[in-house]
């Protein structure tokens, strides 16, 4: 059996060996691509099991290949990692919307990317059991058909994002402790960010318009859907 795949697209070769080194050590099998062009033919071709994706690249940017594989019915499964630097915060929230898995700013701990990745992939197995259809307000989520309508209009979710909604509404009046929602919706063992948390709300409460007023901050804590 081959071991997992992870796709690294970078143009600075430094990261690339940093990666590399830190990921072969941890038992996965590399591909690398140091333009964007050459990494979203990567991707396409070698369906990876997990993309790190840095968003300064030559020939295509970053944010450009997230959009395209997760738009394709063929690679939009696949986990997305993204690489950025400090400045760039609203490539970041973007990278989020277009569908991006989780981000790392530069400069980054190896050790904990390393870990995040084992996380999104051990995710990628234990999907939420509960199947049953919900409906809270006017917010409607089907596990099933993976799905989520408000006022019978459908919205559009990032997985994560999906999941996070499930867990809340699924759990509707208790709060949900920040680090708990990343335990079970990113998989992580330990609080590394707990921020990842907000912005990932921030964006699911976009998406959701007035409907989100369900979702209450619960300051200093997390989240819960409130009770109807
Ligand atoms: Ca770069």
């Amino acid at each position: 059996m081959s071991s997992t795949k992870i796709l690294i697209i970078e143009d600075e070769q430094d990261v690339i060996d940093l990666l590399t080194l830190n990921l072969r050590k941890a038992g996965f099998t590399l591909s690398t691509a140091t333009d964007g062009a050459a990494g979203l033919r990567k991707a396409r071709e070698e369906l990876p099991a997990l993309i790190i994706l840095d968003l300064m690249l030559p020939r295509m940017p970053g944010l450009e290949i997230c959009k395209v594989l997760k738009t394709d019915t063929n690679t939009r499964q696949i986990p997305i990692i993204m690489l950025t630097a400090k400045a760039e915060e609203i490539d970041r929230i973007v990278g989020l919307e277009f569908g991006a898995d989780d981000y790392v700013t530069k400069p980054f701990s190896p050790r904990e990317l390393v870990l995040r990745v084992h996380a999104i992939l051990r995710r990628g197995k234990g999907e939420i059991a509960e199947e049953k259809k919900l409906s809270i307000g006017t917010i409607t989520l089907d596990p099933a058909r993976h799905h989520v309508s408000v006022a019978g209009k459908s919205v559009r979710l990032t997985s994560v994002e999906f999941k996070l909604l499930s867990m809340l509404m699924h759990r509707q009046g208790r709060v949900q402790a920040r680090d708990r929602l990343l335990n079970e919706v990113w998989g992580y063992e330990s609080a590394i960010d707990t921020r990842t948390v907000d912005t990932h709300v921030r964006r699911l409460r976009k998406k959701l318009g007035k409907a989100s007023a369900a979702i209450e901050t619960v300051r200093g804590f997390g989240y819960r859907i409130r009770e109807s």
